[in-house]
């Protein structure tokens, strides 16, 4: 063997070392993540909640599943998704027509220790509503496929993300019972937060000059208007994923902003305002955002921003609108 054999030869054996060592550590820290508690939250309200619940639990991973950014009703799982739902703890998820592909992932999945919780089940739903304002959707095709089904942004209730955490609470105390104290206060510190926003906008509420909020955008916030017993016209009824309210629309909701005297046009979070903006110049109005918490913008999920938060920055919205 000469001397350049000898060297080739050492040097293959420490490269088969260091990748026997790099395998060992990768499958080291696979065994150690697989080790924690898989929670997956379809979308954002579920996942901050069972982030408030979770705390610094380092045992649990959350993964929020639709992701910041994203509308929920185009969401499809991809092939990852599924594979991270296949892999959950708990998978939590809201149901009906916005997720109408998790009956299908559900019956696919073969997973006997997963946890399965849909939060709308604790929830008295509504079903989805005409809004005043709004054309009645032109496809009879989807209205049919709609029938039956509930309004699914539950979330936009104090009284029901109370109720949310509840589940939540409960659901986690069920895969991780050693946690369950701690799972305990960190829910009911995080319904005090809950509470104290609600009180908050029921002071706004309650010395209100009028009831009614303008949405010149869809409208996915039926159970808040029904909770604080307000209001409402809008360009679409729910979650249209029409971007254009037709000029009729656009009129009605002009007529009614003069009339009725309202001095905010809202429209809703991850939408550029361009509709509202319009019909704010033309009636000599204020476009304002408002947060549905429907989902969360990439950049204020970066910022570690909260239901409680988002709820709280609507609350200079809201005294605006209504006082
Ligand atoms: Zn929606």
């Amino acid at each position: 063997m000469n001397f350049k054999k000898i060297i080739l030869s050492i040097a293959v054996i420490i490269i088969i070392a260091i990748g026997a060592v790099l395998i060992f550590k990768s499958g080291d820290s696979k065994n150690q993540k697989n080790s924690k508690l898989q929670v997956v939250a379809s979308n954002f309200a579920s996942y901050d909640f069972l982030r408030a619940i979770i705390g610094d639990n380092q045992n649990v991973e959350l993964k929020f599943l639709l992701g910041p950014g994203k509308d929920a009703h185009s969401y499809e799982p991809t092939a990852q998704d599924l594979i991270t739902i296949q892999n959950s703890d708990l998978f939590v998820y809201v149901g009906g027509q916005m997720e109408k592909w998790s009956d299908k992932v559900l019956s696919s999945v073969e997973n006997d220790k997963m946890k399965v919780i849909c939060v709308a089940d604790d929830i008295e739903t509504i079903e989805e509503q005409e809004v005043d304002g709004a054309e009645p959707e032109e496809e009879q095709e989807e209205h049919e496929e709609a029938e039956g089904s509930f309004d699914e942004h539950i979330w936009t209730s104090p009284a029901n993300a109370e109720i949310m955490v509840n589940t939540l609470e409960k659901a986690m105390e069920e895969i991780d019972s050693q946690n369950a104290e701690k799972y305990k206060q960190n829910a009911q510190n995080y319904i005090n937060e809950i509470k104290n926003v609600d009180k908050q906008i029921q002071e706004i509420v309650d010395n209100k000059v009028r009831s009614r909020l303008i949405f010149a955008d869809k409208m996915p916030m039926q159970y808040f208007i029904n909770y604080y017993n307000l209001e409402v016209t809008a360009a679409f009824s729910g979650c249209s994923t029409e971007t254009e309210p037709s000029a009729n629309t656009i009129a009605y909701i002009e007529d009614k902003v003069k009339e009725e005297n309202i001095p905010v046009i809202l429209y809703v979070e991850l939408n550029n305002g361009k509709v509202a903006s319009t019909i704010a110049t033309e009636t000599g109005r204020e476009a304002m955002q408002i947060q549905t918490l429907h989902n969360i913008t990439k950049e204020d999920f970066d910022k570690g921003e909260t239901w409680v938060s988002l709820m709280t920055r609507n609350l200079e919205v809201l005294k605006k609108a209504l006082q």
